[in-house]
């Protein structure tokens, strides 16, 4: 049998840098792991001399963990047509971002596509294809951007599987496109996992091509479908639940999908720092097969 590949995102930071993070994934009984090359939500990054690439991937063949993924920062917004410094910074920053993954020795960047910020939907979409198509048609590193479906909070795109479907087709390099699928988001986009997960990915074959699922964010919600909120809740303790979660891990149309918890760290008993994170368990609990009573499925 296949081993799936489930792990969650962890830290880069300190001296250990990359070697630090696949230790982290290793605890957690990881076998990929995704990272931000810096803070999350700035532009700051170290050198790729200083990410201590080599020693990460030494550690990480002895820990089992053959693949990693990366994740953008969230100030990158392509879709943004008011304010051309911000469109200008997010593709320097994506084409950088992109060279970092490359040295990373990973294959998949995943980017959240953008927002409108009142510009309206069409706008934003093109000024997305746009940034894109300036980031990809000069640029050969064997890296996929693997764009995220999105909850739809605030003037988010991407939030259907349609408007992902825009920015495939404006793209000229579609080859180097890839889709992030996010159960969170997707509920929270109005999708009816729940209720009826395998509609949901006949809709998304159908707009996109399951084929073009390169990663799995495997979260549940705080909210309920269809509340644009964004909200990840840790396994079983949202509206999505257990059994869908699993069930989505266990898929085998994805068992070549890295699967990346992004469920929130938990706070230890009276207190509100949020200071032990639930990877072990989580991933624990999604791979042993079988639904939330412990029957065998
Ligand atoms: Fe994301
Ligand atoms: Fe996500
Ligand atoms: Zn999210």
């Amino acid at each position: 049998m296949q081993k799936i590949k489930i792990g969650s995102h962890v830290k880069m930071a300190g001296k250990e840098m990359f070697l630090g993070s696949v230790k982290e994934a290793e605890s957690y009984g990881a076998s990929v792991l995704m990272l931000y090359t810096g803070a999350p939500q700035n532009t700051v990054r170290k050198e790729i001399k200083d990410l201590n690439i080599e020693a990460g991937w030494e550690y990480a063949g002895k820990a089992g963990i053959e693949e990693i993924v990366v994740h953008a920062p969230y100030i990158i917004n392509l879709g943004n047509t008011t304010k051309p410094e911000t469109f200008e910074l997010g593709v320097t920053f994506l084409e950088k971002e992109i060279k970092r993954t490359a040295a990373m020795r990973s294959k998949i960047l995943i980017l959240h596509p953008g927002a409108h910020v009142g510009a309206g939907e069409e706008a934003g979409l093109a000024q997305i294809i746009k940034g894109l198509n300036l980031v990809l048609d000069e640029n050969e590193d064997d890296v996929f951007i693997a764009l995220e479906t999105m909850a739809g909070k605030g003037s988010e795109l991407g939030k259907t599987f349609e408007e992902l479907r825009k920015i495939y087709d404006g793209v000229h390099k579609k080859d180097r496109l890839r889709v992030c699928f996010d159960t969170c988001h997707v509920n929270d986009a109005g999708y009816h996992l729940v209720e009826d997960y395998e509609e949901v990915l006949r809709q998304f074959d159908e707009v996109i091509g399951l084929n073009q699922i390169a990663v799995i964010h495997i979260n549940d919600s705080m909210n309920p479908c269809g509340a644009h909120k964004d909200r990840h809740a840790n396994i079983g303790k949202g509206y999505i639940g257990t059994d869908i979660l699993k069930q989505t891990v266990h898929d085998e149309r994805f068992s070549q999908i890295p699967k990346i918890l992004e469920t929130p760290w938990i706070c230890e008993e009276g207190s509100k720092e949020k200071k032990i994170a639930p990877y072990k368990e989580e991933i624990a609990a999604l791979l042993n097969k079988g639904d939330s009573y412990g029957n065998e499925t």
